[in-house]
């Protein structure tokens, strides 16, 4: 398939806003700036925090998708430090699918200590099953989503090897200006004064930058194993 024939619709889900930045923020970036249909998903508002408000974070949200070029978000409004597997989430998010229809999910990968995470992954999942269903109450046509792919989840670094990474060199620097919106999340410093969450993506990013040859990456796992028509595709653009 020529890169031309892809539909290149996807949606990113988010626990909380400034997830996806964290986690994906370079990718978003390199998606949006090829031109990709990219919807955005926070499935609560992040809120209450020790630093922030629903105000506050909201006005973060919107400085971090003018940085990133995101221009279709929204937030479902499912209780912050409450998210769980439920039939009503699920329904909402599968509906989401529907409206949407991508070729392509991003999720938050399960382990994580943050239970909203962990839940957030189980209910795209199933969201992802249950939007395909016949002769449900849902709204809209049955859906199914091609790929579904994870993050790593922001309060754990997995140690799982992913199944690919992508190289974010080029925009890195956007991508940190993208979390530093979120001023009200970066109040926790190092010794030296940077924000604990800059020093984190820093060592993170460098090392599955590294482990691909480049300075920066972000890490994915697929759902699905990724078929190639020729061996050669395995080394992508990275040759
Ligand atoms: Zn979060």
């Amino acid at each position: 398939m020529g890169d031309g024939e892809f539909h290149k619709k996807v949606i990113v889900f988010a626990a909380h806003p400034d997830d996806a930045e964290l986690m994906m923020g370079g990718t978003i970036i390199k998606m949006i700036d090829a031109g990709w249909d990219l919807i955005l998903v926070d499935l609560t508002n992040g809120e209450p925090t020790p630093y922030g408000s629903i105000e506050i974070r909201a006005r973060e949200t919107e400085k971090a998708n003018q940085i990133l070029g995101v221009t279709k978000r929204i937030c479902l409004g499912l209780p912050n430090r409450y998210l769980h597997r439920s039939l009503r989430y699920r329904k909402k998010i599968a509906e989401v699918i529907r409206a949407h229809r991508p070729e392509i999910v991003f999720g938050p990968c399960g382990k994580d200590y943050h239970p909203d995470h962990s839940a957030a992954w189980q209910l795209i999942s199933d969201a992802r099953f249950e939007a395909k269903l016949h002769k449900t109450d849902l709204q809209g046509e049955p859906y199914w989503v091609a790929k579904c792919i994870k993050y790593y989840s922001p309060n754990k670094m997995n140690s799982a090897v992913p199944s690919f990474i992508v190289d974010i060199t080029d925009v890195w620097d956007r991508k940190i200006e993208a979390v530093m919106a979120y001023q009200s999340q970066l109040h926790a410093q190092t010794q030296d004064g940077q924000p604990v969450l800059i020093d984190h993506l820093e060592a993170m990013g460098r090392f599955y930058g590294r482990s691909i040859g480049k300075k920066y990456g972000e890490p994915f796992l697929t759902c699905e194993p990724v078929g190639i028509r020729h061996i050669n595709q395995f080394f992508g653009g990275l040759l």
